[in-house]
């Protein structure tokens, strides 16, 4: 008798903790990702994105920081650990702050490597660069600027030698071959005039349609709500900043439909690939546009959640705020209007340039379409890809944002070069740079200053 009612307690006892299990897999194994955002988002009281008029300019930085006493035109990013060092030593409580930010958002640090050369080699290498000698120094002993920035982890490995490597040149010219590409992409072409309609599909609820762009849902998709915004230009490097806005308005109509629908959808993500050596399938200008569940694509999330801990530790203060102050005083940054242009330090590859505004307006299309005029009319770059995301939707827009509109643009070259322009090291380690961002910064500005005018 009493072996039997130890045996039905143990059953007893089994059940209750097999129960126990259960519920405790239910809430914190199964609901795991989405529990500890919401965890973290309800602890934490940050200060919003906001786009403030600049108290100090980069040229007040620059002679009272930095030390600079020539024209802002010499500015380098080689010589940043100097910038950083005169603000460091400085009794300014500005310059003080200033450095306080960059060393919480970057981490700076300068490398010397040395080569061991053989007289033959040497003659080579003399030849190599028509005998300028301090070229042929600069090889022996070379500096490289390590910019790691400690939220996002993104990180460049600057040296100006990595861009004075052999290349090999294409015979045909990148224009001549863009130009030729685009014309006879333009023949039986699927999202050219009326071809759409019976070449592409349209989401469940049908299809948006502007004077200037339409969507078709993607026929492969790579998530529950994606779909194409279609512009009625096919060609994607020319086009006018009302047929940039309207395909981003259609968007965003897009995110509200789908939105209204399915509210638990609340992560706008924007990606466009131009021409084939940026991986685009179509030549014909196409965005793609997905709304995310909950949280953002790993990438972003990457940012938010890197966001979040810097105003964990550091009282409050939103990161994008002081990602832009850090950049405006080193003097990266072109404002145009209620936007800003950045040629950030950990950029992905040497032509990577950055827009942050409070939201997508028209200042937003302006800076896009500058942008897309000074690469590619003035310097001759033909393909770019583009990725973007927006504020989540269940977020009131009243009181402003935790995080920015935030796009990012690249341009892709040499658009006739088999070679990729990015390898191993890219992909797997570090961002290796050889262009200098203030050379960048300064033919930048100078286009749009040119155009503004
Ligand atoms: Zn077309």
């Amino acid at each position: 008798m009493q072996s039997r009612r130890l045996e039905l307690m143990c059953l007893l006892f089994t059940i209750i903790f097999c129960i126990i299990i259960s519920i405790y897999q239910y809430y914190f194994v199964l609901n795991l990702p989405s529990q500890s955002i919401l965890f973290t988002s309800a602890k934490l009281k940050s200060d919003k994105f906001r786009i403030l008029p600049n108290e100090h300019s980069s040229i007040w930085f620059q002679k009272n920081c930095f030390q600079i006493k020539q024209r802002s035109d010499n500015l380098a990013i080689a010589n940043i650990p100097k910038y950083l060092n005169n603000a460091r030593s400085s009794t300014n409580q500005i310059c003080k702050d200033f450095v306080q930010k960059f060393d919480a958002v970057f981490r700076l640090e300068e490398i010397h490597g040395s080569l061991k050369i053989s007289p033959v080699y040497l003659q080579k290498i003399n030849r190599y660069f028509n005998k300028d000698a301090k070229l042929v120094e600069q090889i022996k002993n070379q500096r490289i600027i390590k910019i790691y920035n400690r939220h996002t982890h993104e990180e460049m490995l600057y040296n100006y030698m990595r861009s004075r490597r052999p290349q090999t040149k294409s015979e045909q010219s990148a224009e001549t071959y863009t130009l030729q590409l685009m014309e006879e992409s333009k023949t039986n072409c699927d999202f050219c005039g009326k071809n759409y309609l019976n070449s592409t599909a349209e989401d469940a609820f049908g299809r948006l349609e502007h004077s200037l762009s339409y969507t078709a849902a993607n026929t492969f998709k790579y998530d529950r709500w994606h779909t194409l915004i279609v512009s009625r230009n096919h060609d994607t490097l020319h086009l006018t900043e009302d047929e940039i806005g309207d395909m981003f308005k259609l968007a965003q109509e897009w995110f509200q439909k789908v939105y209204s629908i399915e509210s638990m959808y609340t992560c706008p993500e924007m990606i466009w690939d131009a021409m084939p050596k940026s991986g685009a399938s179509q030549v014909h200008t196409h965005l793609q546009v997905s709304l995310g569940y909950d949280i953002y694509y790993g990438n972003i999330e990457r940012i938010r959640q890197g966001a979040r801990l810097y105003a964990q530790m550091n009282n409050g203060k939103n990161y994008f705020n002081d990602y832009v102050y850090v950049h405006q005083a080193l003097g990266l940054t072109i404002p145009i209007g209620n936007v800003r242009i950045i040629i950030h330090l950990t950029p992905i590859k040497d032509l990577e340039v950055m827009i942050l505004g409070e939201r997508l307006e028209k200042d937003f299309y302006k800076a896009l379409n500058l942008i897309f005029r000074v690469f590619v009319d003035d310097l001759n770059e033909f393909s770019f890809s583009l990725g973007m995301h927006l504020p989540p939707m269940n977020e009131s827009n009243a009181n402003g944002h935790e995080m920015p509109v935030n796009c990012r643009l690249l341009f892709r070259n040499p658009v006739t070069n088999l070679r990729a322009d990015m390898n191993g090291l890219d992909l797997y380690t570090s961002s290796v740079i050889g262009k200098d961002r203030y050379v960048l910064y300064r033919q930048l500005k100078e286009g749009i200053t040119k155009r503004k005018k």
